[in-house]
């Protein structure tokens, strides 16, 4: 008996990291940030060091101090701080730290006086998302303290790296002008004499799509849970989703033409039919948007769910079947057998797959597997 819960297959995952690795031919950086898109970031973490990623990357500082606590050691990247962070704990964990500016990079100094042992620090310039990185004004003053920084012995370069805004549209023009806008960052790192380190730019959507943005790393979140990074963009790369949710029928009941259905009566019976309680709604991350949009997978078979979705629950529509309760519904999951995907829902909802896999959860709990044959696992990394 299990009302509802959240598989994730670290088989998937594996197979997706290599898959990638081979395909960018550069190190990896599988970005496990915000539990893993909703996966679970220790075994997401543990999956794609074996599976040959080189690097791990996180937002948050306590994202960061998590994995290490969790027995992480490996490479380790983080990017988003305020100023006041603790900085000496997670120096001296070895971590990677990313300064957008001058003040920032002074903070870390501190943090190196306390810890007692060299940052190693990425700088991050602003190429045209007008996000995290230091504005293309700022870059000379802050290459130049970074320089500093090194000289003085206070923390390693370990890279120089920006993030794109529009690379799941390959044709948009943003993508040509941030990469002329990074090599000019580069450009600008050598003039003041600054090894950049590893110089990265691409997400998941231009390491499948934008070879000329691999340079020396690539960041892969989205795509190492085998979701697509850019629908509609044809590409032939073999992503296996790893996320299912399934939950068990808790109740069916019969509907005469004319009876409506759940909160606001947004969906009326136009004739008899048979209706089936899934016990998961908002608060497990199901979108009250998907509200007569969205469809599951009921003992293998499509069906649409009708009526608003309520923070418990929500109602499908068994088309004057009824399987018993307790049979098995798959919210979204891998392609086939009746399964709608993530993507699905999100088209559904207005939203991206991202946003779905990453909200899902509330009360569900998660459960891990592993699908591997002895030959997956023996897959060239
Ligand atoms: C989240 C994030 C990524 C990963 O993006 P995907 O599209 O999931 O591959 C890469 N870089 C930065 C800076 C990010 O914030």
């Amino acid at each position: 008996m299990t009302r509802a819960e959240i598989v994730v297959d670290l088989a998937a995952v594996r197979h997706n990291v290599r898959t990638l690795r081979a395909l960018a031919g550069v190190p990896t950086m599988t970005v496990v940030k915000a539990d893993a898109y909703g996966h679970g970031a220790l075994p997401v973490a543990r999956a794609a060091r074996e599976a040959g990623s080189e690097w791990l990357a996180v937002a948050t500082l306590d994202e960061a101090r998590a994995l290490r606590a969790g027995g992480d050691t490996g490479p380790l990247l983080t990017w988003l701080t305020v100023p006041g962070e603790r900085y000496d704990d997670v120096v001296a964990a070895g971590v990677d730290l990313t300064a957008y500016s001058v003040a920032e990079l002074d903070e870390v100094a501190a943090g190196v006086e306390v810890a007692g042992v060299p940052a190693r620090v990425q700088l991050k310039v602003d190429t045209g998302l007008q996000r995290g990185g230091a504005a293309r004004a700022d870059w000379r003053p802050f290459l130049e303290r970074a320089r500093a920084g090194v000289e003085a012995g206070t923390w390693q370069v370990t890279g120089l790296w920006s993030h794109l805004a529009c690379a799941d549209e390959p044709d948009h023009p943003a993508n040509d002008a941030q990469q002329d806008a990074f090599d000019d960052a580069l450009a600008r790192a050598a003039e003041v004499g600054l090894d950049p380190g590893l110089r990265h730019l691409a997400n998941s959507a231009a390491t499948i799509t934008r070879p000329q943005a691999r340079y020396d790393l690539v960041r892969t979140g989205l795509a190492s849970y085998g979701l697509d990074p850019a629908p509609g963009v044809p590409h032939g790369t073999d992503l296996r989703p790893a996320m299912t949710v399934r939950a068990e029928l808790a109740l069916v009941k019969h509907l005469q033409a004319g009876d409506a259905v759940s909160y606001g009566h947004t969906w009326t019976a136009p004739g008899p039919t048979t209706i089936g309680l899934v016990p998961a709604g908002y608060a497990e991350g199901v979108p009250v948007a998907g509200t007569n949009r969205l469809e599951v997978a009921v003992g293998g078979e499509r069906r649409p769910l009708r009526g608003r979705v309520c923070m418990d629950q929500v109602l499908v529509d068994l088309g004057g079947d009824a399987p018993p309760a307790g049979t098995e519904v798959v919210l979204f999951g891998p392609p086939g057998e009746g399964r709608a995907t993530a993507q699905e829902w999100a088209e559904a909802c207005g939203t991206i797959s991202y946003e779905i896999v990453t909200r899902i959860g509330g009360r569900m709990p998660r459960r891990h597997v592993d699908t591997a044959t002895a030959t997956d696992r023996e897959e060239p990394s």
